[in-house]
């Protein structure tokens, strides 16, 4: 089937356009030949896309009596917070790669300093530079305000209603935006390479500009050049506390094939924490190091199922407690 060259062909646009580098070249062409080809305008909600079974099932396990469940997603689309179960997202959710629908700044240039090795302190999970963040914080308070970074750059979020100009606003604002918007129409297959029509008619005549500085702006993502230290949003530094406190690791359809898996997969190695991997069909091998249980199958099937047995037990043990 033609879905493995999709899922390729896709991968190596993604690769060869989802950098800085690429953005600062030239960002409105950037925006129109890329990131607008091939993500939602307006974010994931309008078109179409709701939280699965999955998504509902993650929701009801953190709310568990017992559970003291933390999310961390790979995913860009919001949905874990748009659950019809509400769940404390602000506390217990991190979207390690940024929320197609928001945007941020970027610095001019990169410093040198940022291909520096990392001499943080010894840390059991490291996904990011402590001293790139606190050194970022202290030139937002310098005493030269010329030498301040823009606040947008790091640390805050820019809402589509504050993007400049009105014309580009007016493209990227789910409030204001009514260009070609089918929220009825069925979502784009998440592996289909091609561009969502309803997408490729949307273009811009210039670049969204950040509030705070008046350069080009960038949607609120994680791009192949950058740390999980360049943003506030990917709350890197509680991310790590999660996973080195964890009893358990679960990983939900990851492809194992990012920075984050791969450092929790390191941890649950040198600590012997368990891992369960819930994956159509990759399958993660146990070894003498990593005690690994592949549940393979739909997640909106395996998660509603966890769900299940997870409530049986807890009734199970009151049951019992109680005779
Ligand atoms: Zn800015």
């Amino acid at each position: 089937d033609n879905t493995a060259t999709g899922t390729a062909l896709w991968e190596e646009v993604v690769w060869t356009n989802a950098t800085r580098e690429a953005f600062r070249k030239d960002p409105l062409k950037w925006y129109n030949d890329f990131w607008l080809k091939y993500f939602p305008a307006t974010g994931y909600e309008l078109c179409g896309y709701k939280p699965s079974r999955g998504h509902e099932a993650i929701a009801e396990l953190t709310r568990l009596k017992v559970s003291d469940v933390r999310v961390i997603t790979q995913n860009v689309d919001n949905l874990h917070a748009k659950t019809i179960c509400q769940w404390d997202t602000e506390n217990c959710l991190i979207e390690a790669h940024g929320r197609v629908g928001l945007y941020k700044c970027i610095p001019e240039e990169d410093s040198d300093t940022d291909s520096e090795s990392d001499e943080d302190e010894d840390r059991p999970v490291k996904l990011g530079s402590r001293k790139k963040r606190i050194a970022h914080k202290r030139a937002l308070n310098d005493d030269n305000k010329n030498n301040r970074p823009c606040v947008y750059e790091a640390m805050k979020n820019i809402q589509p209603s504050e993007l400049n100009p009105e014309d580009v606003r007016r493209v990227l604002d789910p409030v204001v935006a009514h260009v070609g918007h089918h929220p009825d129409a069925p979502p784009a297959s998440s592996d289909d390479a091609d561009a969502d029509d309803s997408n490729s008619r949307i273009s811009l005549k210039e670049p969204p500009l950040c509030p705070g500085c008046s350069r080009p702006c960038m949607p609120q993502a994680l791009l192949f050049d950058e740390g999980y230290h360049s943003h506030s949003h990917y709350k890197f530094e509680t991310a790590e506390e999660w996973i080195a406190n964890a009893s358990a690791l679960v990983f939900v359809g990851t492809s194992f094939a990012v920075t984050i898996t791969d450092v929790a997969l390191e941890f649950a190695r040198k600590k012997g924490v368990p891992v369960y991997n819930f994956n159509l069909s990759d399958r993660l091998e146990p070894t003498s190091r990593l005690h690994a249980e592949n549940v393979l199958g739909p997640a909106d099937d395996t998660l509603t199922s966890l769900l299940a047995l997870c409530r049986k037990k807890l009734s199970d043990d009151l049951y019992f407690n109680v005779k």
